[in-house]
């Protein structure tokens, strides 16, 4: 071990449902457009493109419910609820078939955006890091262990104050679970702990502070973060 120069940052985790021990989160992915009815509503056409992704640092997570700070430097910050992807297992080329025998657990997430300057990077050309990559940018809830859970189906919805705002179903992902895992690690070796968010649904719109945001996956669970 080398003498670090100050102390070394805690390792970020999410907690395992069930269990006292935590999994270590090393990189967050995120997939873009992965909805139909989304990639319509943001202007794209959701048949031609293959995935792409983007990031976010591991210490971007907010858990136990934690409320989550509104960032500075937005007007527009909106929600993006999402299944999340807990890889156990590393590889490169990974095929789809053994995809999901990588996979450790699942668990609710919120892909938090500033809209405006995601926006304004896209019209300019520029990187999306200051639109999605901010600090608190993405609540989870606790992680639940693979074994039976079907994520090729199962609703997902997000409410704020109680009052529906999106919904839709795992079985609308135009790049299923082990499809993302498959293309994703041909593109980077995956690792343990590394995250994938697999996409929104339709439905994204602006929070403020207050607002009370609770996200349910069918089959996998919650997560739930107030906007101070
Ligand atoms: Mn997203």
């Amino acid at each position: 071990m080398p003498e670090y120069v100050f102390p070394p940052p805690p390792q970020p985790f999410l907690p395992i449902r069930g269990s006292s021990a935590v999994f270590p989160i090393r990189r967050i992915f995120c997939v873009g457009r992965n909805y139909a009815e989304h990639a319509i509503e943001m202007g794209s056409d959701p048949t031609r493109e293959p995935p792409f992704y983007f990031t976010k640092p591991a210490d971007a997570v907010v858990i136990g419910g934690a409320d989550t700070p509104y960032p500075t430097r937005t007007r527009d910050l909106h929600h993006e609820m999402e299944l999340v992807v807990a890889i156990g297992r590393g590889g490169s080329h990974i095929p789809v078939g053994e995809a999901l025998s990588h996979v450790f657990g699942y668990c609710a997430g919120l892909d938090l955006t500033r809209r405006d300057l995601q926006n304004e990077a896209k019209k300019t050309g520029r990187p999306w890091d200051m639109g999605k990559a901010f600090d608190h940018s993405a609540p989870m809830g606790d992680l639940v262990p693979a074994a039976g859970i079907d994520c090729s189906r199962g609703r997902i919805e997000l409410r704020v104050n109680g009052e529906l705002r999106q919904a839709s179903d795992l079985s609308k992902l135009i790049w299923s679970v082990p499809e993302v895992i498959a293309n994703l690690s041909e593109l980077v070796a995956l690792a343990p702990g590394d995250l994938i968010m697999t996409g929104t649904p339709e439905g994204v719109a602006a929070v403020v502070r207050g607002d009370l945001l609770e996200g349910f996956i069918e089959g996998v669970g919650e997560v739930r973060t107030r906007i101070v």
